[in-house]
């Protein structure tokens, strides 16, 4: 929940006011794209709901917490158990399997017991169950998005925030992609933000 939210970057005449006055609600199972032209704010809207980034002044709560007193730790402790991030880019590590990629953010989290069964059962929910032992630059794009998504999924996290996921992505990938989304959303019931400049994607 965001409550008059305001993020300026810079200061004096180089300042940019990119968030004026945000009031947002997302309800828990919702699957909500934010739209609007290029330099519009989404991914600065985006950063700060994901503990990415800080707004310069405003309310941000989920379920009652107000996200701007949390410590360092406990935001990183937020950020690593309860969202899921995918990007324009995918940012799969070489050098390491497609399998190690989605269970490397389980690694730090004690609940995450059996995270490599869970990795490989999330890599066949996203249809990568016969790529588990390549390195990810033997997939095509399409395909690392959704190994992407299965890394941002290893957590079991509450929200999955996406920034342009498809903007990289032909139109079967993109398509691919967006059908994900909404069996996790209707399936799981995972709460989605996703950026996007495509109305059609909206
Ligand atoms: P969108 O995602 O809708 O394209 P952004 O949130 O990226 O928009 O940017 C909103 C505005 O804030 C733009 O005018 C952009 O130039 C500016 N902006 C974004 N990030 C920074 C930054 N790190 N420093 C300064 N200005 C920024």
């Amino acid at each position: 929940e965001l409550t008059n939210l305001h993020k300026v970057y810079g200061r004096g005449q180089a300042a940019t006011h990119a968030l004026k006055g945000v009031d947002l609600f997302v309800g828990h199972g919702e699957f909500v794209a934010v739209t609007g032209r290029s330099g519009s704010g989404k991914s600065t809207l985006l950063h700060i709901m994901g503990l990415l980034d800080a707004p310069t002044r405003g309310e941000f709560r989920i379920q009652g917490t107000n996200m701007l007193q949390l410590s360092d730790a406990d935001e990183a402790r937020f950020r690593l158990a309860e969202c899921g991030y995918v990007f324009q880019e995918f940012s799969l590590l070489p050098g390491m399997t497609v399998l190690e990629n989605v269970y490397i953010p389980a690694l730090g989290l004690s609940r995450c017991n059996g995270f490599k069964k869970r990795a490989i059962d999330l890599l066949h929910t996203v249809g990568l169950g016969h790529r588990l032992k390549h390195d990810p630059t033997e997939l095509s794009g399409g395909e690392q998005q959704r190994a992407a998504i299965a890394r941002a999924l290893i957590n079991d996290p509450k929200i999955l925030f996406a920034d342009e996921p498809t903007a990289s992505l032909d139109l079967a990938s993109a398509r691919v992609v967006l059908d994900l989304f909404k069996r996790l959303n209707e399936d799981l019931g995972l709460t989605i933000v996703m950026v996007t400049h495509e109305p059609d994607d909206a």
